[in-house]
């Protein structure tokens, strides 16, 4: 039978199956003891005040900028290599997303009010510079740490380097829900605040202090929750050994360079993303189809910078240009690292990395 390795698959078994069982046997479906329970075991692993659970990720980083009280005019600064979702709740508020390349000094200006970094695939981005800029010019700094649960920047998790984390439980994501979504927080107005927003402006039943939505988390999320916390550490260590063979694998392959790891990191790699350079035998899409055809899943995080995307184009970021972002999104590779993934496939698509497997 031909190997498949797909490029992600969530961890679940009977633990997650008997939580599951429990609150369907409870009754209780909705935030309840279950979200309590999650949010308080979710905000003590990466040690911040406050933790709110939301519907998902995307909704994590809408009711943190919702909670900022952006104008028309504002402007956030988003890299313009992630995951649409992270510029499209800038958009949400009415408020501008000014895409950053590398450099986010050169894209701040007066009406500048926030720096949205994101920890992509995992690696934290270096947050101490951020943080200087973000102090210098009185900004809101919020993570976007939908890849990074359980990541750290000098030993300190991501989500509570900022002013906001927002994280996803997304199927593919370190640790998973289904969907589901975390804002992490040291700041109790701002807790507060993303608490009604989520919950119809309720400070109590049916009194309702500010326009508020419903984006409640399950409590069959929660369940599943609480469990997938308790591995995560276990699985982002399989992740790290995955990547480390992966490493030692391609290290003298020519053209292929591996993901940086900052030494003051710990990198849990979401993602285990190479670049393809000019002088490997074959370009990108070519490896991606020859993978395919040996079986093993990849995938390309991302195609296009988000300013490319259609809608974004007709917003008028048709004359935007990245160029770091641009060459990293013709270049880039997902290979498989989830924890899922055996040492003998890890060594299986080595092999198939390697040139005298093309023919
Ligand atoms: C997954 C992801 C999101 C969105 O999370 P959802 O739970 O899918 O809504 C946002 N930003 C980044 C960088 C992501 O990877």
């Amino acid at each position: 039978m031909k190997r498949q390795i797909p490029i992600a698959r969530p961890v679940l078994g009977s633990e997650e199956e008997e939580a599951v069982r429990k609150v369907l046997q409870s009754g209780m479906l909705v935030q309840a003891q279950k979200v309590k329970s999650f949010e308080g075991a979710f905000a003590d692993y990466i040690g911040v005040e406050h933790a709110v659970a939301v519907t998902n990720g995307t909704i994590a980083l809408d009711l943190a900028l919702k909670a900022l009280n952006l104008s028309p005019r504002d402007e956030v600064i988003v890299p313009a290599f992630s995951f649409v979702a992270t510029a499209n709740c800038v958009l949400f508020q009415g408020a501008k997303p000014v895409f950053a390349d590398i450099d986010v000094n050169e894209k701040i200006t007066a009406r500048a009010r926030a720096i949205i970094p994101v920890h992509m695939f995992g690696q934290p981005a270096r947050m101490d510079p951020l943080k200087e800029i973000a102090h210098d010019h009185k900004l809101f700094l919020i993570e976007d740490a939908a890849q990074s649960h359980g990541a750290e920047y000098n030993g300190h998790k991501t989500g509570s380097l900022g002013d906001i984390g927002c994280f996803s439980f997304y199927a593919t994501k370190n640790m998973t829900t289904g969907e589901g979504g975390m804002i992490t927080t040291n700041n109790r107005e701002l807790a507060q605040k993303v608490r009604l927003l989520r919950d119809h402006g309720q400070t109590e039943k049916y009194h309702h202090t500010i326009l508020g939505y419903n984006y409640r988390m399950t409590e069959l999320s929660a369940a599943i929750g609480l469990v997938q916390l308790k591995k995560l550490d276990e699985l982002n260590e399989t992740r790290i050994k995955n990547a480390t063979m992966l490493n030692a694998g391609i290290a003298n392959l020519h053209g292929l360079t591996p993901p940086y790891v900052d030494e003051s990191s710990r990198h849990v790699f979401y993602q285990y993303v190479v670049r393809v350079e000019d002088d490997y035998p074959l370009e990108r899409d070519q490896l991606a189809d020859h993978l395919k055809e040996m079986g093993i899943g990849t995938a390309v995080h991302y195609p296009m910078p988000i300013y490319k995307q259609p809608a974004y184009r007709e917003l008028g970021y048709d004359k935007t240009s990245c160029p770091v972002t641009e060459e990293s999104c013709r270049r880039v590779l997902s290979l498989p690292v989830h924890p899922s993934v055996s040492e003998k496939e890890i060594q299986y698509i080595i092999a198939k990395l390697r040139a005298h497997s093309f023919a």
